[in-house]
């Protein structure tokens, strides 16, 4: 399969696909062991200009715009899904809401040094009680003359205890709900009263960092307050319109390497006389992956290509994050499946691969989120 890519963005692949192959792919054991992506990792990733690739270059960035940020995305993913989380919790999440909601002053300040490497940022949303539904959320944020006084609690936050600078959405109008009463806010990490609570184990990518964030009176100036009072619910939502198109780029890496190893597996073992890749079962299982991976690399960049051209993509970012999802946890499936028992003996790379995938599902929102997103759009705009 080849895109229509330009020339620079087919160098940024080839680069991405390089990178990954020679420095990320070697360290991936070492990660799930030790349950940590290394901090070299994130300065070259800086030094070859990947956390600033959808920053536009007059902040800093490299200007490749979603559809630059979605081909590092996927390359990196193919080599270990927990260093493209941290990458993404940075320089999609991260960097993407101060583009998204910040004053022009603010992206001067703060993008640059986030392009760079030199800021890591995080996304918090996420609450105890305040998942899938964030209106839920109980953190708030009381203006005192020229600063605001923050304090509450925000849980699975990815790159929480590594970012320098967290995006913190905080009620500031109980009355008003999600929509008028929510504000976004960039916190430095250092502030007083910032602090790193229960990191997660989880499941898979268990070399990103997941971890809740409190806030105990931090103090912040308003130059820190992120778009307009009130703004902050609607921040959150365009920043997840291009978190969940970067997360189908994650699922179409994962899904591309599930693939090519159940190919190679499927010529190589044997049974029955012949390789399991001539039993009809195991070739419409193949036929199956090849056929989704399609649908879902069509998605991805159809979609990055509607939001590098200006055009609404809120509903296609929420139906590419649902269809590869679901497609990925098929595929890994089926990866599991083709490669019968080595496919669950953690020796074999599918079994990291199958766990790795299973939360694209849930973070981000729910596929029954993005199930209510769609809808709701589909009955207001039409199909
Ligand atoms: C590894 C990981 C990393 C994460 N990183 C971040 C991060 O960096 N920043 C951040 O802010 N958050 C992060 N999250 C949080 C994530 O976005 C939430 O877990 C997710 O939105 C779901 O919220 P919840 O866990 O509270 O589930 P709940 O909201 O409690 O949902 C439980 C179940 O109920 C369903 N449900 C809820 N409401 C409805 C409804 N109206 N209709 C139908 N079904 C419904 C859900 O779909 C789900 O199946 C992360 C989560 C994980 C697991």
């Amino acid at each position: 399969m080849d895109l229509r890519l330009s020339d620079e963005l087919i160098l940024l692949r080839d680069l991405a696909r390089d990178f990954s192959e020679k420095r990320v792919r070697p360290l991936a054991p070492q990660i799930e062991a030790e349950h940590h992506v290394p901090r070299e990792l994130i300065d070259e990733m800086s030094e070859l200009g990947f956390m600033g690739v959808a920053i536009p270059e007059e902040y800093g960035g490299s200007g490749m715009g979603e559809t630059g940020l979605c081909l590092v995305m996927e390359e990196i993913t193919r080599a270990d899904f927990a260093v493209a989380v941290t990458y993404g919790a940075h320089a999609s999440i991260g960097a993407m809401s101060v583009l998204v909601g910040g004053t022009p002053e603010q992206k001067q300040r703060f993008l640059p040094d986030m392009a760079a490497g030199k800021l890591l940022g995080c996304y918090a949303l996420t609450e105890a009680d305040a998942g899938s539904d964030p209106a839920a959320m109980r953190t708030v944020a009381v203006r005192e003359g020229d600063e605001w006084v923050l304090n509450g609690e925000k849980v699975w936050i990815t790159n929480g205890d590594m970012a320098d600078l967290a995006t913190v959405y905080a009620i500031t109008d109980r009355e008003k709900g999600a929509r008028g009463g929510v504000t976004a806010f960039l916190v430095p990490s250092k502030t007083k009263g910032f602090s790193v609570g229960k990191r997660e184990e989880k499941m898979g990518q268990r070399g990103s960092s997941t971890v809740a964030l409190a806030f105990e009176d931090v103090r912040i100036g308003d130059d820190h307050r992120l778009g307009g009072v009130g703004d902050g619910f609607k921040i959150a939502m365009a920043t997840l319109d291009r978190g969940r198109l970067a997360l189908g780029a994650n699922c179409l890496g994962c899904a591309r390497e599930a693939h090519a190893l159940s190919v190679d597996y499927a010529k190589q073992r044997k049974s029955f006389g012949k390789s399991i890749g001539e039993h009809q079962a195991i070739q419409w299982m193949l036929a199956d992956s090849a056929t989704e991976l399609f649908a879902m690399e069509s998605m991805v960049y159809r979609t990055a290509w509607l939001c590098d051209e200006e055009q609404s993509f809120s509903r296609e970012s929420a139906m590419t994050k649902l269809f590869c999802s679901e497609a990925l946890d098929r595929i890994v499936d089926r990866a599991v499946q083709i490669h019968g028992g080595m496919g669950y003996s953690a020796e074999y790379p599918v079994e990291k691969l199958y766990r790795d995938a299973r939360v694209t599902r849930i973070y981000e929102g729910t596929s029954e989120i993005q199930r209510i997103v769609i809808a709701r759009d589909v009955l207001r705009r039409g199909s």
